[in-house]
């Protein structure tokens, strides 16, 4: 073997045995976190090749660094309800890595809320932000609070007793929190409030999502959806394929799915089938997604009931049953882990050609390991849904300016940030060896800025 191999060879031995070091590391550390200890060993996986090539890495203990959120703040969040009871909740930042830019990332407001699922959405929304392009860090917070079924006084009330806590760690160049499931305008707009009143400041850049008429940006609602839209247009295109006519199913009908439906549809797509926590429904011509958008977004109403409005379609209890239907692309718009290894089996066995994560990490690790063997095309979270946090960010640089952008100006940002996450995942892709593996790609684009800009500021 001539030198040069037999170091190469060397050195990924090495890389091999170093993430199975901190990935062990981690797995002992955070025992029960098995969500954050999935994200870990999803972005580890894609390192290998990266750290090989560059065994400085190794030498700076980038990945023992990575893996540890800078800060980690939990907190009491006590509130009284309608019938005067006092309740607590328990509320949760986690500010993983400043290396970027300040803190952003979304707060969830959702009885599944602990702090593994915020380590991992922390950890995952480090290198989705690194991958748009923007000066941004990673972090993300909530509350295991469920605001289903609570009146709106009670989500104010909440919502206020978390930022009194939260307001102590969180301002426009520290640490910028958003919506994420069971937040939004609503809530940020009773977020900034609260902030506003204790801070004695407007600071208008310290929450993003925040209403139009207060500092909020135009296409910051429809960014997360539109852009995942986006996303999959471009990788269609590169394929050689179109959007026209492909059957889609989009999980979830919230934010994140009711604007991926709609873009998706704008392309020339027809989706057949979305649901909710309760089930979902399937109409085969295509959805009325006004009706959708009218029950979700302005009558707070289950999905169940757009069945009345139109009888020809099917509603069905549970939400799994939605990957049953035979599609062309599967967009996975609610929460994590919705499709798992025999869900992944039957799509591909119903002839699936593309899968978009829309949610984060709505795909554990064997179901993307069965999309990668039967060369689905598959669009990981990190790069597909960074619209949303993209457009934050600028909305964050508009708060600086004093400044609001018009709807197609910021629109058309986001379509060329999207592109170009897609231009760039490919590319890592390509420069690491596995064309067309945009889980590898999104992870090793999005680390090696991360990586060099630690390494650039010390030992910290
Ligand atoms: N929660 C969204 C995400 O997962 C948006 C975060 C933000 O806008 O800061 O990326």
């Amino acid at each position: 073997m001539k030198t040069v191999e037999k170091m190469e060879f060397s050195y990924l031995q090495q890389a091999k045995d170093y993430v199975d070091e901190v990935y062990e590391m981690v797995k002992k550390r955070n025992p029960d976190q098995v969500e954050f200890q999935q994200a870990v060993k999803e972005v580890f996986d894609s390192l290998i090749p990266v750290l090989a090539k560059h065994p400085n890495y190794m030498q700076q203990a980038i990945l023992e660094r990575m893996v540890e959120p800078e800060r980690t703040i939990t907190f009491r969040v006590p509130w009284v309800d309608d019938k005067g009871k006092v309740r607590v909740n328990r509320g949760y930042r986690v500010q993983f890595s400043s290396a970027l830019g300040p803190y952003k990332g979304g707060i969830r407001f959702h009885p599944t809320v602990n702090e593994s699922i915020i380590k991992f959405l922390g950890f995952e929304q480090t290198f989705k932000n690194s991958l748009t392009g923007q000066p941004i860090g990673g972090a993300k917070g909530g509350a295991d609070f469920d605001p289903k079924g609570k009146s709106e006084m009670e989500i104010m009330r909440f919502t206020q007793s978390f930022m009194t806590e939260l307001s102590k760690h969180i301002g426009p160049d520290l640490d910028v929190p958003a919506g994420d499931i069971g937040v939004g305008a609503k809530e940020i707009g009773y977020m900034f409030g609260q902030y506003k009143k204790l801070r004695g400041a407007y600071e208008a850049g310290v929450l993003t999502g925040k209403g139009i008429g207060y500092g909020g940006s135009l296409a910051r609602k429809e960014a997360t959806g539109y852009g995942t839209a986006y996303f999959m247009d471009a990788m269609f295109k590169d394929n050689g394929l179109s959007l026209d006519g492909c059957k889609v199913i989009v999980s979830g009908s919230g934010n994140v799915s009711i604007y991926a439906m709609e873009k998706m549809v704008e392309l020339g797509a027809n989706v057949i089938a979305c649901s909710d926590s309760d089930g979902y429904i399937y109409d085969e011509n295509g959805i009325y997604l006004e009706t959708v958008k009218r029950l979700k977004e302005e009558e707070q109403g289950r999905i169940r009931e757009y069945i009345k409005e139109h009888p020809h379609a099917m509603f069905k209890e549970g939400c799994s049953g939605i990957w049953e239907i035979p599609c062309d692309i599967a967009l996975p718009c609610a929460t994590q882990n919705e499709i798992d290894d025999s869900a992944a089996r039957l799509l591909v066995a119903n002839g699936v050609k593309a899968v978009g994560e829309g949610a984060n990490m709505p795909t554990t690790l064997e179901a993307i390991e069965i999309f990668l063997e039967n060369n689905i095309l598959f669009a990981p979270a990190k790069a597909v849904n960074a619209g949303g946090v993209a457009v934050s960010a600028l909305e964050m640089a508009q708060n600086s300016a004093r400044l609001a952008w018009s709807f197609e100006e910021v629109d058309s940002k986001l379509y060329e940030i999207m592109n170009n996450i897609y231009t760039t995942s490919t590319k890592a892709a390509e420069d690491y060896g596995q064309p067309g593996n945009l889980v590898l790609g999104a992870n090793i684009a999005g680390f090696i800025k991360v990586a060099d800009a630690m390494i650039a500021q010390g030992i910290i």
